[in-house]
């Protein structure tokens, strides 16, 4: 390409597009398996070529073009070549798309049957002038059924002057019986490193100075395109104006922030220091960044904390040698993988809403917020602490019963869920003071077989001094009534009658407890912030509501822990 430094300047993509197989950088499965083919005259009649935007099929499915019709400069090859020229009409001719045998089609804008019968019309003539008739059909996918199908008869018995090259970002959607007449590439994504250290080869070429950590930054915003990265060189170039270009240089122009800021407010957030990291994020906004790039680089910090917990060698995000990796260090220590993960839940939420919205920015600051909100939240213990500060909640009851009142044991629901229920037991207690069944309960050693009895498997039905008639259910055992009596008259030391009912009675304490615990998860979940909770994590479920209050005024009641 000696003839190039006479001409004006050229775009680094167009210069250094590769024209063949060499050049493709980060595909040598592919430039192999050619190469075989190739070298034993056994060549696919059609090619598929998959991968994401920008990984280079079309300027691939061209070399192919090429390789096959190359004639040498002399003129006089005879067979496709894996080393087309690049000097001989047809090479010339195919590269600059005005090769009457090589035709190219994007089925993104040509989907229709009329499309393709002028191809399958075409097949059956000869080339020209080429050895070969070659058809690109690029985005193939978007084909209709009847075009595919028209297409199919044409690779069951493709004329031997034909060769078909199909290039596609979405392979699953290309039927499976187009799919098994191609000989099948994918092409893959170069990573950063080969990237980087392709481009450090082309700026030498090209004689610019530029740091490694920009061609990193550069490297990595091209996700894998060589020519995405191509043209951000060519930018870094013209931001540079001559100059040595720095990492800020292209932070700057990449509209990106610099990471020891994203760090910061990381940091800030997984603290619950909402306000302060918003103000970072408003200055780094004023500074330039994108919030995109703020949000993406959020995710790379959570990604690279996460990794380190996993793998403490780990490297990437921030540079071995900085100080910030030794501050990723520590915050990673601080902070768990449960909390790693569900940042990046919401991250990774937020991003598509950043990149979805009319005002990036702002939904950038909604996420954020989220974000040290879900970090700051123990959720349901917070909420359920603000459930019971709100006088209409129900309220504990520790005060001691008026003396013969409510002999009844119909304790209401309310009431039953804030009760505490004393784990001690009393050593003796006066007749009046036993008012309904948790009190006689409360009387029995914990985990007692007369105690678990009572709590699963009575109905009260009647109670007051020195009397007791309960139901008990099919499980109760026959001694109950007796046990219940002899305990009775030990805790009281006064004569009880215990009568047994066929029917009626409270719910057992055990369901009374139950629909307590329903009821209190139905009132959380009306709960504001339980709702925006459970609106924001779709799928979320109440597990379990624990009560805040001081432990002396009210032990933890209802054990309420999910029975799945
Ligand atoms: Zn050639």
């Amino acid at each position: 390409m000696a003839n190039n430094s006479a001409q004006p300047y050229r775009v680094l993509a167009r210069k250094y597009r590769p024209s063949d197989f060499t050049g493709l950088i980060g595909q040598e499965a592919l430039v192999r398996t050619l190469s075989n083919a190739f070298a034993t005259g056994r060549i696919a009649h059609a090619f598929m070529l998959t991968g994401v935007r920008g990984v280079g099929k079309t300027t691939t499915a061209r070399i192919i073009a090429r390789a096959l019709n190359c004639i040498g400069p002399d003129g006089k090859r005879h067979d496709p070549t894996i080393h087309p020229c690049g000097q001989c009409e047809p090479c010339v001719s195919i590269s600059e798309s005005r090769n009457v045998d090589v035709q190219e089609m994007d089925a993104a804008s040509r989907t229709g049957i009329d499309d393709i019968r002028e191809i399958i019309e075409g097949v059956r003539y000869a080339p020209v002038a080429a050895r070969y008739k070659v058809y690109i059909i690029d985005e193939v996918h978007m084909l209709s059924k009847q075009a595919f199908n028209g297409l199919l008869k044409t690779l069951e018995e493709p004329p031997p002057h034909v060769k078909f090259i199909f290039a596609t970002t979405e392979i699953r959607k290309v039927p499976v019986t187009v799919l098994s007449r191609c000989q099948r590439f994918d092409l893959r994504r170069i990573d950063s490193a080969e990237l980087a250290a392709y481009l450090a080869t082309l700026a030498e070429k090209e004689k610019v100075g530029i740091e490694d950590g920009a061609l990193a930054l550069i490297a990595r915003a091209a996700e894998g395109s060589a020519r995405d990265s191509l043209s951000l060189l060519d930018q870094a170039i013209a931001h540079g104006e001559g100059e040595m270009i720095t990492a800020d240089t292209v932070r700057q122009m990449l509209g990106l922030a610099d990471r020891g800021r994203v760090l910061d407010i990381f940091e800030k957030l997984m603290g619950g220091k909402v306000a302060e990291a918003l103000n970072d994020l408003t200055g780094l906004y004023d500074a330039g960044a994108d919030p995109l790039a703020i949000m993406q680089d959020l995710l790379e910090t959570t990604h690279f904390l996460t990794r380190l917990k996993v793998a403490p060698a780990a490297q990437g995000f921030f540079d071995g040698g900085s100080g910030e990796a030794r501050r990723a260090a520590e915050l990673a220590a601080k902070l768990s993988v449960a909390s790693l993960t569900r940042a990046w839940q919401i991250l990774l939420k937020g991003l598509f809403e950043v990149r979805d919205a009319t005002r990036p920015i702002s939904a950038c600051e909604m996420a954020l917020i989220r974000l040290a909100y879900a970090a700051e939240l123990p959720p349901t213990d917070k909420l359920v602490k603000d459930l019971l500060d709100n006088p209409s909640a129900p309220r504990p009851s520790s005060s001691p019963p008026p003396a013969g009142g409510g002999t009844r044991a119909t304790a209401r629901v309310g009431e039953v869920a804030t009760r505490s229920m004393p784990q001690s037991v009393p050593e003796s207690a006066p007749t009046a003071s036993i008012r309904n069944l948790e009190d006689i309960v409360a009387l029995c050693e914990p985990r007692s077989e007369l105690r678990v009895n009572l709590e699963h498997n009575v109905h009260l039905v009647h109670l007051e001094p020195g009397r007791i008639e309960i139901r008990p259910n099919a499980r109760a055992p026959r001694t109950l009534a007796n046990d219940l009596q002899t305990k009775l008259r030990a805790a009281t030391g006064e004569r009880w009658t215990v009568s047994i009912a066929s029917q009626g009675g409270a719910p057992t304490l055990a369901e009374q407890k139950q629909a307590a615990k329903s009821a209190r998860f139905e009132a959380v979940a009306q709960e504001p912030l339980v709702r925006a909770v459970l609106d924001r994590f779709p799928g979320a479920e109440i597990v379990a509501v624990r009560d805040m209050i001081a432990p002396d005024v009210a032990a933890p009641m209802a054990e309420s822990d999910s029975e799945s």
